[in-house]
């Protein structure tokens, strides 16, 4: 077991530095690496993911290699352009809606990356929960037309009902990302009508083979996305992406970038827009580099005791 403390290049979701504890079993190593905030029974999910890495290894992937999409946040479209560009990748997510009143920033920045992709691109806008109904219809109207057709939309509001409300008044696609914590949420989004997508991340929902259940259930379109792991807990994201029987869409795998170091020797890049299936956790050989603190430790250790089933410790 070690608990390591990443440094990250740009502050993401509040934080700077990636915390996480790796465990060591007969498959290998998996990565248990909840939000500091997470309470116990949040957590637990995490823990069951990085048990089924350790422990029992992942399915067998049904594809060799995922296209993944690059990440534009919000920056001027100058800078859009020159990101889509050096990434390679065939799909861009672009960051909307990061400020009130940034609708003729996000237009310019959308039709930046259309430019930078062509029309055989993929654009796709993230306003993270921040809209109104009303915001929402009226930025995708102008956002579609900016961008020359968008793929969809992720998580325009912040409730399931006004999700579904927003799909009933546009033609573009709606897809869930902050409404699916939990293994059971993606069948309620599917329920209420509230999305044609889901994003998938394997660490909330208990692992692969959970998350491929999840998949079958929800009976819609998936993207797998990162939970910003490490070089250990990101190799098991893109095996359930490799497993995913159907895979329509590039996925959100190539946050390697955000980290300014790992655990592993080589963190998995994008090349050409793709990443490489692995079958196993790559090994944390460079763990001893970036070791948490004692006290930090600790704090990860008790709350591994704490959610650990007695039959596992
Ligand atoms: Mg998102």
């Amino acid at each position: 077991m070690f608990v390591y403390s990443l440094p990250m290049t740009t502050r993401f979701r509040g934080i700077t530095v990636r915390e996480g504890l790796l465990v060591e079993g007969p498959a290998g190593w998996g990565d248990f690496c909840p939000f500091p905030e997470y309470d116990d029974a949040e957590s637990r999910a995490w823990y069951d993911a990085a048990h089924e890495a350790a422990f029992d290894g992942w399915p067998a992937p049904v594809r060799s290699s995922v296209p993944v999409n690059a990440i534009v946040p919000a920056v001027p479209p100058a800078v859009a352009h020159a990101m889509v560009r050096a990434s390679g990748c065939g799909t861009a997510k672009v960051k909307v809606a990061d400020a009130p009143g940034s609708l003729p920033e996000d237009l310019a920045r959308v039709e930046a990356v259309r430019d930078a992709l062509g029309p055989g691109g993929h654009v796709r806008v993230d306003a993270n929960a921040r809209w109104t109904v009303e915001e929402a219809v009226t930025a995708i109207r102008a956002l579609d037309r900016a961008a020359g057709g968008l793929q969809y939309v992720e998580q325009p509001c912040a409730s399931l009902e006004d999700l579904a409300a927003v799909r009933r008044r546009v033609d573009v696609r709606i897809a869930a990302d902050e409404s699916i914590r939990r293994a059971e949420d993606p069948l309620r989004v599917a329920v209420a009508g509230a999305a044609d997508v889901a994003v998938l991340k394997c660490a909330p929902l208990g692992g692969v083979r959970r998350a491929l259940e999840v998949a079958q259930a929800c009976g819609l379109p998936c993207v797998v996305s990162s939970a910003l792991e490490s070089g250990v807990g990101l190799a098991a994201e893109i095996a359930l992406a490799g497993a995913l029987p159907s895979l329509e869409f590039a996925c959100g795998l190539g946050t390697g970038a955000l980290l300014a170091a790992d655990v592993v020797d080589d963190p998995q890049a994008p090349v050409d827009g793709f990443l490489t299936v692995p079958t196993r956790a790559p090994e944390p050989t460079r763990r001893h580099e970036v070791p948490a603190d004692a006290a930090r430790t600790r704090w990860w250790l008790d709350r591994l005791e704490r959610i650990r089933p007695a039959a596992q410790a």
